[in-house]
């Protein structure tokens, strides 16, 4: 096992691979910009690092800032958290030629998935279900013209190298396709700087359903159940929650198996999560991340594992601590994200912090690296904090999360809760009825 960890990252995520490593007795070390000085994730770990200026480019996301940190420290091997590092095939080779293990999936595994054309293709060869579409890229306004005419509108192009919901347009009909192509393209370009875009059938009223997955790298995999991310904005999620209230132990079954036994097929290491569209009962991958997710705390209040735990450990050559017999799933878990953010137009919101409170309580998790007197930077993600619920059920979950967002206090800075108060007023999200255009469209009819 690992003496020590360097956490190539910041905010609530940063924090929980320290409490992880200090439950492993393993030592942390945090690396900072310099406008994280004063961030609880450098008061928090053991030893901290600074890296660099304000700026993500020159500080969370230097390979040599990092390296050099890892080497000043003597930390074996990194975590990346979400978000910055954590998917980049390059950095993850720069690493492991260092000497230096990443927690976390080989650069080849990375790649594979990175890249969505190239994700599809190679789920479909593990016998995963895909949403219909262009077999790849697709260069020119006829051929979208062409391929939407055989596939049926509406339909939605997408950036090959899209995430965060970027780069994605969708065309009902023969009229739009010129302009939806055209402008993902541009928004591709711009954002990730590549501007292949593919074709996919435009599911209607699909949900958000992800499994969540897990590889020793020796060839053994296992799922850890669903989680339910229907209630998007912008393609982005803001409440999350597992079991999904729409699956049934024999789809969880089903699906949950084909997803094992690619990750083992594969010789996948660490956690990773492959996302379906989920309509009239059929699944469809849209693409995986290998990575730790945001909302990977519903996944480990229902299962009672730590994830980031199994992470280090498989990273370090261990077996799982669990077989997939083991994991069974106990009541219903529900996280919202608590952005600073100030609605209706949910326009960050940086600032300080004058007043800060957490909830508490049997069955109630708060992830987040506030406290009183933080200033928010304006650098960086606008996730503050994560509040996370588990009871015997969905009712119970529901109650609970009512109660606590009652408890928590956050003054100084606008946020979006006031969004899950009047949410928790809403039928739907009480019987669960939503697919993933619910929440734009209550949005527009509410705010
Ligand atoms: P990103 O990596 O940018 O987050 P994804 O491929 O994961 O992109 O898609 C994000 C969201 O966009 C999905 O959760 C869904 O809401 C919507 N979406 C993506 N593909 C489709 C599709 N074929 N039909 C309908 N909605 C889609």
């Amino acid at each position: 096992m690992f003496d020590k960890i360097l956490i190539a990252n910041r905010g609530e995520i940063a924090l929980r691979v320290i409490r992880a490593c200090r439950e492993m007795g393993i030592a942390s070390v945090a690396v900072h910009s310099t406008a994280d000085a004063n961030a609880m994730h450098v008061r928090m770990a053991d030893e901290a690092v600074c890296i660099g200026p304000n700026s993500s480019t020159d500080s969370y996301l230097s390979f040599p800032a990092i390296i050099a940190a890892c080497e000043v420290t003597g930390a074996q091997a990194i975590h990346p958290g979400y978000g910055f590092l954590s998917e980049n095939q390059n950095f993850v080779q720069i690493v492991e030629d260092h000497g230096i293990t990443f927690i976390g999936p080989s650069a080849e595994h990375i790649s594979q998935m990175g890249d969505k054309i190239t994700a599809k293709e190679t789920a479909e060869k593990l016998g995963i279900p895909v949403v219909p579409g262009s077999a790849g890229g697709v260069p020119t306004v006829e051929d979208a013209k062409k391929v939407a005419a055989d596939m049926g509108y509406p339909v939605i192009i997408k950036a090959t190298a899209g995430g965060g919901g970027r780069g994605m347009k969708v065309a009902l009909n023969e009229q739009e396709i010129e302009n939806s192509f055209r402008t993902a393209r541009s928004e591709a370009k711009a954002a990730f700087g590549n501007d292949e875009v593919y074709i996919e059938k435009y599911l209607q009223k699909p949900r958000h359903i992800e499994i969540q997955v897990f590889g020793d790298g020796q060839g053994n995999g296992v799922h850890l159940g669903e989680r339910d991310c229907s209630l998007q904005r912008r393609h982005q999620k803001v409440l999350e929650e597992a079991p999904g209230p729409c699956i049934t132990e024999e789809e969880r079954a089903r699906i949950g198996k084909i997803c094992a036994d690619a990750i083992g097929a594969m010789n996948y290491r660490g956690a990773g999560t492959i996302e379906f569209l989920y309509e009239n009962g059929e699944f469809y991958f849209i693409e995986m991340n290998t990575r730790l997710q945001v909302e990977h705390p519903v996944t480990e209040a229902i299962f009672g594992v730590d994830l980031v735990r199994e992470q280090i450990r498989v990273a370090a050559g261990q077996k799982l601590s669990f077989t997939q017999d083991e994991l069974q799933i106990n009541g219903h878990a529900i996280e919202v994200r608590i952005n600073a953010e100030r609605l209706p137009n949910f326009a960050p919101c940086p600032g300080k912090i004058t007043q800060y409170h957490a909830p508490g309580g049997l069955g109630v998790r708060m992830d987040s690296a506030l406290y009183q007197g933080y200033s928010i930077p304006p650098y960086y993600d606008s996730l503050i904090g994560k509040l996370i619920v588990h009871g015997r059920d969905r009712t119970e979950a529901l109650a609970r999360l009512n109660r606590a967002l009652g408890e928590l206090i956050v003054d100084g800075v606008d946020t979006t809760v006031p969004l899950f108060h009047a949410l928790l007023a809403e039928k739907d999200i009480h019987t669960g009825d939503y697919d993933i255009h619910w929440l734009e469209k209550w949005l527009a009819a509410n705010f």
